[in-house]
């Protein structure tokens, strides 16, 4: 789970990261109210979006009155930023950040990510600030600092400074870093992220290191371990249909194509895609029903995946160990009785309580069309998707 920069902020300065003065505003009105509360001559008026790259996109702006506030955060509500991290739909603004003005020296890079290779917590630095980390990487590579944790003994002091000093920080400032990068790691630790960023980190007119951005990702199987982030959710910046699934339990990735899959585990979910692409077809999502679900969680799922307006035909394919095939088939009939679709639907079963299953489908009366192996299963997909001759010469149930 993303959240805001303007939660981040506030998360990590409980963990002793020095951060901006800043509030939140719900509207151009409030934005204005809020700079006067804050104080000062000049705000940055900054766009909340769970992505980066606001700046260059406009979501980052800076003013040196009530009007101009007023005029920035009018330029933002309501509408979708595109930044190269958005994608072409963007993403909509309702909240925006009022910040102090930071007169700014030097820009870092600091990002705590999980290190899958090393199996710990790695600290990336760099020297070369404001940039995507990606860009960094391209283009000043021997800028780049990079240190791993070792768990048993958590970040030490002596870490900190050695990345301080590689970066070029100024002796007198090593102990303002050293504590921002211990209060990242406890953050991290603590709260069960998967990532945390700080870009940029800078060095400010007055000697002083801020996050003067911040983004952090938690690790979703651990959320139920912390309401208070939990409660950070925000729903307008995920995709309507991976957020509705993730309300009922199920774990559904949206994608480019027109046929919608449901699929038990991640490794068929990956397997009958590439079935798919092999057939000359696409996915049109990833969506997991995972183990032992009832025939109303396959409902959901198959009410959900229908619900898509780019689903042109919908493919079952489920391999059922600890699922069984009976209760796939009754949510499966029970959601195509109740929508009334013109969708085909291809179902591939195979496993625990199949001839059960099958069953179900035979009487269901439904023109649900059969496949016995994943890869026919695919090409009727496809087939149905193109509304080909083969697909018109299938046979249907009830035969
Ligand atoms: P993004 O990464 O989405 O582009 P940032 O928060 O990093 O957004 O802001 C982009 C740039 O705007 C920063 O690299 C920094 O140069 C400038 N900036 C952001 N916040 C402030 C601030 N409070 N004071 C001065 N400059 C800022
Ligand atoms: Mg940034």
């Amino acid at each position: 789970m993303d959240i805001h920069e303007y939660q981040a902020k506030e998360l990590l300065a409980n963990f002793g990261v020095n951060v901006p003065l800043g509030a939140l505003a719900y509207s151009p009105e409030q934005a204005a109210y809020r700079a006067r509360e804050l104080g000062g001559e000049k705000w940055v008026v900054k766009a909340q979006v769970h992505a980066g790259g606001r700046g260059q996109a406009g979501g980052v702006k800076i003013c040196q009155s009530d009007t101009e506030i007023q005029a920035a955060s009018e330029q933002m509500f309501g509408r979708k930023l595109v930044t190269h991290q958005t994608g072409p739909e963007g993403r909509g603004v309702y909240r925006v950040y009022v910040e102090t003005l930071v007169q700014i020296e030097k820009e870092f890079y600091l990002g705590f990510v999980l290190d899958r290779v090393s199996q710990r917590i790695m600290i990336v630095a760099s020297s070369a600030g404001g940039m995507e980390v990606e860009d960094i990487a391209a283009e000043e590579p021997g800028t780049i600092v990079r240190a791993t944790v070792e768990p048993a003994v958590g970040l030490r002091d002596f870490q900190c400074r050695q990345i301080a000093f590689k970066l070029g920080i100024d002796a007198s400032m090593v102990q303002q870093v050293v504590r921002i990068m211990l209060g990242c790691y406890r953050a991290f630790t603590e709260l069960d992220a998967t990532m945390v960023e700080i870009n940029p980190l800078v060095v400010t007119s007055d000697h002083s290191i801020l996050a003067l951005d911040a983004k952090m990702t938690f690790d979703d199987n651990a959320l139920f371990r912390h309401p208070q982030i939990s409660e950070l959710r925000d729903k307008s910046q995920e995709d309507v249909l991976e957020s509705r699934a993730s309300d009922r339990g199920l774990r559904y990735v949206a994608m480019k194509g027109n046929i919608g899959c449901i699929v038990n585990g991640a490794g068929l979910a990956l397997a009958t895609m590439d079935a798919i692409s092999q057939a000359g077809g696409q996915a049109a999502n990833f969506l997991d029903i995972g183990g032992g679900a009832t025939a109303d969680r396959v409902a959901k799922a198959v009410r959900l995946v229908l619900s898509d307006q780019n689903v042109q035909t919908v493919l079952v394919n489920v391999f059922a160990g600890i699922n069984r095939c009976d209760w796939v088939a009754e949510g499966v009939v029970s959601a195509l009785h109740e929508a009334a679709t013109d969708v085909p639907v291809i179902v591939r079963l195979a496993g625990n309580n199949l001839e059960e299953g099958q069953m179900v489908l035979a009487k269901s009366g439904l023109p649900i069309i059969r496949a016995s192996n994943l890869k026919e299963a695919a090409e009727r997909a496809v087939s149905a998707w193109r509304n080909d001759a083969a697909f018109r010469a299938l046979p249907v149930l009830p035969t």
